[in-house]
């Protein structure tokens, strides 16, 4: 097991599989993804290799994310290659959910365990404005689907002071009677959004006050959580979660890494350098990536850098999969 010297353990991966976005969501790529078709994405049989690499490294769960990870017609192709891998109990996708009706049937005939979907706002203007598109109703459709087929579903909301921040209630209203956690995350600053991140910052502690005082619990987390403050409450079936990366000690039940589409692996959505995996996935044997990344996670920070406004070579999270 991949352990760093505070005694994180790392048995969880998120891998981006394409830095490509149709979104032009206000705090990541305002002016849509700039093409560059000179792009070397990860290879399916890439993909095979480090699955493989990692589960026998104890990784246990795999997240595919990107850029927006359906934009590859080999989706399907990739969620299986993960999850038939020895070692690989959950498979999860990080997406903006544009075609989720036409497409979640064959990611869970794939193997696809939970799905993490972006939604910034329940009204369908408000969303049109933040995103660029307007999908709102189709997003939904497909989560719908989701839970029938029986999907955890996460729902990932920005929050931002001057789009959403009104928009709690009808937040609320929506998971009184639909099974899924939903999560606000305070916007993070990165190398592009400086301006938006000055203006739109909000943090999410009078959330967490708001939902204490009105009876909601928070939930013991297991060792294997994510970053998340989850709350439940006895009339609501959904869950509410806040991720608060700029709150103490957020980075201290880290366990994840992150592998770039371009093959990069960071410890850290704000580090500066990633390690080139591709050299160390050329065949089976995965001795040498097992000592690379002792020595790497040897030198791991203890936390980001966030609060002093440095942001590594992380221009925007599309980079590298949120
Ligand atoms: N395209 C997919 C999606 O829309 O979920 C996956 C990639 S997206 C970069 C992953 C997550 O990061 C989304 O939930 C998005 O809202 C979040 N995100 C992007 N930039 C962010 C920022 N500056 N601060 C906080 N969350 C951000």
């Amino acid at each position: 097991m991949l352990q760093d010297k505070f005694g994180r353990r790392f048995h969880y991966l998120r891998l981006s599989i394409t830095d490509v976005c149709n979104f032009s969501c206000e705090y990541c790529l305002p002016d849509g993804y700039q093409c560059d078709t000179s792009r070397d994405f990860l290879s399916l049989n890439e993909i095979k290799r480090i699955a493989s690499a990692f589960a026998q490294l104890g990784t246990s769960k795999i997240r595919i994310t990107g850029g927006e990870p359906s934009l590859r017609k080999d989706l399907p192709q990739a969620i299986r290659a993960c999850a038939t891998t020895p070692g690989i109990k959950q498979v999860a996708i990080t997406t903006n959910g544009y075609k989720l009706p036409e497409h979640i049937d064959s990611w869970v005939d794939a193997g696809l365990t939970s799905m993490n979907i972006s939604i910034d706002s329940l009204d369908p203007r408000m969303f049109a404005s933040i995103t660029g598109h307007d999908k709102l109703d189709v997003i939904l459709r497909g989560i719908d689907r989701a839970i029938e087929l029986g999907v955890t579903v996460k729902v990932n909301a920005v929050l931002m002071r001057h789009f959403n921040q009104h928009e709690l209630s009808s937040f609320l209203q929506w998971i009184k009677t639909t099974p899924i956690t939903l999560r606000f995350i305070e916007l993070m600053q990165t190398g592009d959004n400086q301006l938006f991140f000055d203006r739109n910052h909000t943090s999410g502690m009078p959330i967490k006050e708001q939902l204490v005082s009105d009876g909601w619990q928070q939930i013991i987390r297991d060792k294997a959580a994510g970053p998340a403050q989850e709350f439940s409450h006895p009339d609501f079936a959904g869950r509410i979660g806040l991720i608060m990366p700029y709150s103490k000690d957020f980075c201290a039940s880290c366990n994840r890494l992150r592998i770039s589409a371009l093959g990069k692996l960071h410890l850290c959505l704000f580090s500066e350098h990633g390690l080139d995996i591709r050299e160390y996935i050329t065949d089976d044997d995965t001795q040498r990536l097992q000592e690379e990344l002792t020595v790497l996670l040897g030198d791991k920070k203890s936390t980001h850098f966030l609060h002093d406004g440095y942001t590594g070579a992380t221009k925007h999270l599309a980079m590298l999969g949120g």
